[in-house]
């Protein structure tokens, strides 16, 4: 499973790039995005994902849908 950002919603403040353990996200033509193959939700690093933790827009970072 991996988490997305919803592009609608993202500010691109970056505040969670830098957090992301497995260094999952990144910018793709002015727009942050979270590798869906890279992302571990965190798993193994942390208990909770680090980049919603962090995200300042409530619901802009959520689960993909299996
Ligand atoms: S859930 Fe964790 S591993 Fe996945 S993008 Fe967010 S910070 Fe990175
Ligand atoms: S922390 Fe949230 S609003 Fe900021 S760049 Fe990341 S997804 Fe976008």
């Amino acid at each position: 499973m991996a988490m997305k950002i919803n592009a609608d919603m993202c500010t691109s403040c970056g505040d969670c790039e830098p957090e992301c353990p497995t260094a999952s996200i990144s910018v793709k033509k002015g727009l942050y995005v979270i590798s869906a193959s890279g992302c571990t939700e965190c798993e193994g690093d942390y208990d909770k994902p680090q980049c919603v933790k962090v995200c300042p827009i409530k619901g802009c970072i959520t689960q993909v849908a299996a």
